[in-house]
């Protein structure tokens, strides 16, 4: 009921997906109230602010820019600061795109419980959704209903043998996001690599970070973390790109067939769209659900 924040500086080494540039980033402590801020380290620590104001662009991944300074692929590092919890953070980098490391959120999620959460004296403000809001574009749909506590169900239908129809609701609780979601990695199809590296795109793309799909299975010889590791990957993302809002919500989400570009857009219509949620203080939480 309280904003955290992280209890010590963690740092991370690894490569950038699309970029295939080398990178640091820390993870550092911050005030309550202060949000998720990102400071490019090589660039005098100019800031940007993780909200969906500095949303750029989204095709592949989610870029944050401002005056012409970016950071990209951000929404495996918010997917785990939001599942986890962590309200305030600085990031720093010393380059343009967020490491891949594993392709999954669980290197933050266990360096963050490695140091430890710090809970912070101000009390946590709730986005509570009070009418439905649902977007639809070609096919596919993202929409949030009103409910006391934040649950996902997403949907998603690949034809292919190690994907088809998967469907996983969870409802967020203590830090099952650790455990459910962030261990689940990125994936694409090997047709596609060609194209994408055309188009400068996945130069930092391997089997380390990736599961890469053929017509009949997968190039890593590696098994999957969870026999419905895709839809996982979907919902880790889609929090990722939720963590825009800047605070928690309340309300069940449901998607299907979504993708960064529906998630973002979503966020950012939701957010105009003022007369479906209000902000409510823990002691109205706690009395709305009888605790
Ligand atoms: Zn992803």
């Amino acid at each position: 009921m309280h904003e955290q924040t992280i209890a010590g500086a963690i740092e991370f080494h690894g490569t950038g997906l699309h970029t295939g540039e080398p990178a640091t980033l820390r993870i550092l402590p911050a005030p309550a109230g202060k949000g998720i801020i990102f400071r490019r380290v090589d660039l005098d620590n100019f800031e940007l602010r993780a909200d969906v104001a500095s949303v750029a662009r989204v095709a592949y991944a989610t870029t944050l820019m401002n005056r012409g300074v970016w950071i990209s692929t951000v929404e495996h590092l918010l997917s785990a600061l939001y599942g986890i919890g962590v309200d305030n953070a600085f990031i720093e980098l010393d380059n343009f795109e967020v490491p891949i490391l594993d392709g999954s959120a669980l290197p933050f999620t266990e360096a963050i419980t490695r140091v430890g959460l710090k809970r912070q004296a101000q009390p946590r403000q709730y986005l509570r959704v009070t009418k439905e809001f649902v977007l639809e574009e070609s096919g596919k749909t993202l929409g949030i209903y009103p409910s006391s506590s934040f649950s996902i169900q997403y949907d998603i239908d690949f034809p292919h043998p190690l994907i088809g129809k998967q469907s996983l609701e969870v409802q967020f609780e203590k830090n099952n996001y650790a455990d459910l979601i962030a261990p689940a990695r990125t994936f694409g199809f090997y047709h596609e690599v060609e194209k994408l590296q055309e188009s400068g795109l996945i130069r930092g793309g391997s089997l380390e970070n990736a599961i890469v799909l053929t017509e009949t299975g997968m190039l890593n010889d590696t098994s999957l973390r969870f026999k419905d590791e895709f839809v996982r990957h979907k919902m880790l993302d889609l929090l990722g790109d939720f963590a825009l809002i800047g605070q928690p919500v309340l309300g069940r989400l449901v998607a299907h067939r979504a993708g960064h570009a529906l998630h973002t857009r979503f966020v950012a219509e939701l957010l105009e769209s003022s007369s479906h949620w209000v902000v409510d203080t823990p002691a109205v939480v706690a009395a709305r659900s009888g605790t």
